[in-house]
């Protein structure tokens, strides 16, 4: 929609009259940006506050995304997309976190305003329109949908990533691109649950560990995220586990992962420790689970005494050096399970995808083919929780849009065409 929108905008800057290029989108689904209106839970986390380069480095954990998304976070900025909205009548409300949405609540309202804007800037927009294959024939792209055929001097695929694969994401584009000539990065999951070998017991299930240190571990590598942790049926989810799917996901094709959660992040364990000796004295009749249910929720704390090996019913006094030692190591790495899978199919978003040194960061046209674009979830990018993802969308899209019309209209200039 926005690469749509970048291309007419430019084109029309440059006189060109919309009769003189026709722009059209081919999309699968009877309605446009099926993603938009189920993201955030229906209410859309359109965007993220700040300053572009705050944004790409909060939204963006690899350097080389960051490098690669920075020329096109800057041709389309979180400001004009909320002006976008905003001049529609579309209200926006920024939370404390930076996330931002529209304050009705409703997706939709998003979607709509780039309906209105589409058809304002005379974009054709074919829908139940299944793009089967693509090829390049005589340099033009040909495009099979559903027995028809559809022609174009230059081709944009934008067709998402390989998750919730049933809003019409399949991995087509990835296909295409492959069948091009680009090498596809290995899709895998990201923002997604993690499932357990073993299902959590069910009196932990739906419990939530607030401000945890969530600790990934492989026989070689330790990965962390700090944030809150939630047990669900089948392992964890909540924003930590979210934000450390996608590593996890990556070391599990090689390793076993197994998980584990610091519970009292902000202490040392040395501090913990002199703090537990201390209590020895000062609450040397009080059971040592009262602390642990003081700080922790109360369903976790027999877990974390079997887990330590020491009996739910000890008292300060008589706690062993040993038991103290131990109980103090498993505060500080708690075993949570360990890792079955990261299920692709219920990541909000999915890495890998389109190899990014293959695409021009400053244009999104493909080094391999000539007049091939990408943008979105296509690349292998993927962001943080937070509308990183579809500002990304956003803006590699209008990029890769206004790319298209300046090499249209460098085109038309070689023929002396003007008007
Ligand atoms: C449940 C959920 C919640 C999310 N919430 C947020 C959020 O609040 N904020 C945020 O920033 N990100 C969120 N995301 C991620 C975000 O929605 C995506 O990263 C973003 O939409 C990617 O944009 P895209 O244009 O690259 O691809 P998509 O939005 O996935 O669009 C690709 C389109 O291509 C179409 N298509 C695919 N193949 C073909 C074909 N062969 N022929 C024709 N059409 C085809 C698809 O039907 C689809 O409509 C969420 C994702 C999910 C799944």
């Amino acid at each position: 929609m926005c690469a749509a929108l970048g291309a007419r905008t430019l084109l029309r800057e440059n006189n060109l009259p919309d009769f003189a290029c026709q722009i059209a989108i081919a999309e699968r689904n009877n309605r446009l940006g099926i993603k938009i209106r189920i993201s955030g839970g229906g209410k859309c986390n359109i965007t993220h506050a700040g300053e572009m380069m705050h944004v790409l480095a909060e939204g963006f954990l690899r350097q080389g995304e960051q490098r690669f998304l920075k020329p096109s976070f800057f041709e389309l900025s979180n400001e004009t997309v909320l002006s976008w909205l905003h001049s529609k009548g579309v209200q926006t409300l920024t939370r404390e976190n930076g996330r931002i949405f529209p304050r009705s609540g409703k997706a939709d309202d998003v979607l709509c305003v780039f309906e209105e804007l589409l058809s304002e800037h005379s974009i054709e927009v074919l829908l139940n329109a299944h793009v089967q294959s693509v090829r390049k024939e005589n340099g033009v792209f040909v495009a099979d949908v559903d027995g028809a055929q559809i022609q174009s001097e230059h081709l944009l695929i934008a067709t998402g990533g390989v998750s919730y694969s049933k809003t019409g994401t399949t991995g087509d584009g990835l296909r295409f691109a492959k069948m091009f000539g680009h090498t596809i990065v290995n899709p895998i999951s990201a923002l997604a649950p993690i499932y357990f070998t073993q299902k959590p017991p069910s009196d932990l299930i739906g419990v939530s560990l607030r401000n945890a240190l969530l600790i990934a571990e492989t026989p070689t590598r330790k990965l962390t995220r700090k944030g809150d942790v939630l047990i669900t049926h089948l392992g964890i989810s909540g924003p930590a586990c979210l934000s450390i799917s996608r590593d996890v996901a990556e070391a599990l094709t090689a390793d076993r992962v197994s998980l584990f959660v610091d519970c009292f992040p902000d202490e040392s364990e040395q501090l913990l420790e002199q703090q537990f000796i201390s209590f020895q004295t000062a609450r040397a009749g009080q059971f040592v689970r009262t602390f642990f249910e003081e700080r922790l929720p109360n369903a976790i704390v027999p877990t974390l005494f079997a887990q330590a090996e020491v009996p739910l019913e000890q008292k300060w006094k008589n706690l062993s050096k040993p038991m103290r030692r131990s109980l103090t190591a498993i505060s500080k790495k708690y075993f949570l399970g360990d890792v079955k899978e990261v299920p692709i199919e219920r990541g909000e978003v999915s890495a890998g995808g389109v190899a990014l040194h293959e695409v021009n960061p400053k244009t999104m046209r493909s080094r391999q083919v000539e007049n091939l674009y990408f943008a979105g979830e296509v690349l292998d990018v993927a962001g943080e929780v937070g509308g990183f993802n579809l500002q990304a969308a956003y803006s590699t899209g209008w990029l890769a849009g206004e790319s298209v019309a300046k090499a249209l209209l460098d085109e038309g200039e070689s023929l002396n065409y003007s008007n």
